[in-house]
């Protein structure tokens, strides 16, 4: 198959300062492309480090290699020098390119109402217009424009596809970069995959293990990868066309012996609450106490969301659940901020003051203090108050004081998902 390598560069990413969303997004698109991605290497804007990681993908016999970032105008911008050097091909300036991304500058500049002083500008700008000879140009899509640069004469080695740091820059020049001539040579061999997810809430990871072992046989032709993430057991397919029955197979396996855990073939968490309210014509508001609106801002995630989600309320202190939601008086007073009964008062209270059809309560106690021996750190009581009747939960959860609150936000959800 064809397989490919990734290079993100810049110190920031390397650090931690920047998290990386190029590496990810690149694996997921050449994946879809039906590429084997064999490794994403992070350096910093080092010379020595960059060309170290790319020859180290071309010693591991990738096909394609794609870089992001160290196009800029800046001194420590260096990835077309050091990817012309690899790949034999030296550094030439290109006048053409040199005139089009002067005026790219000089647009962008004048929209933004700064003045172009051409002269401070040039020297950035002849920079980004040093093309290795016999690259193609990918048109600028900020200023800095891309490249791909085919190995020199008879030396052999991967394809490198040069892309701007910038995600929405290098999504934008992504397109090009599959189009142009070296890119779809260096894919000509990849072959369609198509891909599969089933998701569990509830079962152990070391079980699906053991399924796994058991049905193997008839699991031919399938990868098969199971992550751990938010509590739910996401396990993705990918296979190739001839498979889909092994796939079919793994299916109807996992449903018949997980039918109580297996919640999506598909769709993730988020997606299934959203599509259950919008399908069901029913709205929805929340009252959050430690989990300070996190839910209400998930709820929110998808666009299009102001159809079924009417709004939240961040009722923190006790004052705020009584004034802002309606909690009785007495009911804090008898059971604590901290009990079933307030969890169910916010629900309550959530869907009369905004008028939902469905309301949401959670309190509880994230931690690291405020813990007692009755009402331990990760106490979480939520409540769903919605026109088919009540639904609650008590939990104590594990972890630190985000993991508490965020895991009451997937619980919220796994509530709301029906
Ligand atoms: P520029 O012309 O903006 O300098 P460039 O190609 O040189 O473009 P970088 O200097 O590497 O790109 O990155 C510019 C900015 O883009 C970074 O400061 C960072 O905010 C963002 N960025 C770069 N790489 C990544 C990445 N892998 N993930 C997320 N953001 C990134
Ligand atoms: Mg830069």
């Amino acid at each position: 198959g064809t397989r490919a390598g990734i290079v993100v560069t810049g110190t920031e990413v390397l650090t931690g300062r920047v998290a990386d969303r190029n590496g990810p997004w690149l694996a997921e698109r050449l994946r879809q492309a039906g590429v084997d991605v064999a490794a994403v290497v992070v350096v910093g804007d080092r010379p020595e480090d960059m060309r170290g990681a790319l020859e180290y993908l071309a010693g591991s016999g990738v096909d394609l290699v794609v870089t992001s970032g160290g196009l800029g105008p800046t001194a420590d911008d260096l990835t077309a020098a050091v990817v012309g050097e690899v790949q034999g091909r030296p550094l030439d300036l290109d006048p053409e390119l040199e005139q089009r991304v002067a005026a790219v500058v000089e647009e962008l500049m004048s929209r933004r109402g700064w003045r172009a002083d051409p002269e401070a500008t040039a020297a950035g700008v002849r920079k980004q217009a040093m093309v290795p000879a016999g690259a193609t140009v990918l048109e600028p899509v900020g200023t800095a424009p891309g490249l791909v640069v085919p190995p020199a004469g008879a030396r052999g080695g991967p394809v490198v596809v040069v892309l701007p740091g910038p995600p929405s820059e290098l999504q934008g020049m992504w397109p090009a970069a599959l189009a142009a001539g070296p890119v779809r040579e260096a894919l000509a061999g990849a072959a369609e995959l198509r891909q599969g997810t089933v998701r569990l809430w509830g079962t152990l990871e070391a079980q699906l293990a053991a399924t796994l072992r058991e049905h193997q046989a008839g699991l031919g032709g399938l990868e098969v990868t199971t992550c751990l993430r938010e509590g739910e057991l996401e396990i993705v397919t990918r296979f190739a066309p001839q498979a889909q029955p092994a796939h079919d197979h793994l299916v109807a396996v996992l449903a018949e012996e997980y039918a109580a855990t297996l919640f999506s073939t598909g769709p993730t968490l988020d997606e299934l609450v959203a599509d259950a309210l919008r399908d069901q014509g029913l709205t929805i508001a929340t009252a959050e106490s430690c989990t300070g609106g996190l839910l209400v801002a998930r709820l929110i995630e998808r666009a299009g969301s102001s159809a079924w989600v009417l709004g939240g309320i961040t009722s923190y202190a006790n004052s705020a659940k009584e004034q802002l939601v309606g909690v009785p008086e007495e009911v804090l007073a008898e059971f604590g901020a901290v009990s079933p009964q307030v969890a169910l008062a916010l629900a309550e209270g959530a869907r009369a003051r905004f008028g939902a059809d469905v309301g949401v309560g959670i309190t509880g106690i994230a931690g690291p203090g405020g813990g007692t021996p009755d009402k331990p750190v990760g106490t979480v009581h939520l409540c769903v108050v919605g026109p088919s009747g009540t639904e609650a939960r008590s939990v104590r959860l594990r972890g630190s004081r985000t993991a508490v609150r965020e895991r009451s936000v997937v619980l919220a959800l796994h509530l709301l998902r029906h």
